[in-house]
């Protein structure tokens, strides 16, 4: 069996088994600011040329903002109900992204969340492929790094 690969592979790291993915930002060697998807076409703070920003992996861990249950869907990759956020990741960087919460009563606005792969269908050769959501960290974790930047 080989390993999983990303759907998105612009979009995060696939790391070992049980370890989070990290997201794929950039930052711009001007005025410092990180981006997250990475930012192709310039910098969206300064304007500066995309040569000016380099790649950046950022963990998937921050605080959940706010959140929603989605009752309709539009996808077959997302069946209903499911749940969405908005993150502020510990990066300083604010996602909106799809939550995978092993029970919803588990969110909670202002909790701790973290990174997580999901299975996500095969590629044309059968190949898995993985997706990267966010899950509730168990016992909320105390946040570390030292702040923001
Ligand atoms: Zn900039």
């Amino acid at each position: 069996m080989s390993a999983a690969r990303a759907r998105h592979p612009s979009l995060h790291t696939v790391p070992a088994e049980g370890k989070p993915p990290e997201l794929l930002a950039s930052r711009c060697g001007e005025c410092g600011h990180l981006a997250f998807p990475a930012a192709r076409f310039g910098c969206p703070s300064c304007g500066a040329a995309p040569e000016r920003s380099a790649p950046a992996a950022i963990a998937g861990r921050g605080t959940l903002e706010a959140f929603t249950i989605v009752h309709r869907t539009f996808s077959r990759a997302f069946p209903a109900p499911y749940a969405v956020g908005t993150i502020l990741l510990d990066a300083g960087v604010e996602i909106r992204a799809v939550l995978a919460p092993e029970d919803r009563a588990d969110l909670e606005t202002g909790g701790r969340v973290e990174s997580c792969l999901v299975p996500s269908g095969e590629d044309e050769d059968g190949n898995a492929l993985v997706d990267c959501r966010f899950r509730p960290v168990p016992g909320g974790e105390a946040r570390d790094g030292g702040g923001a930047a």
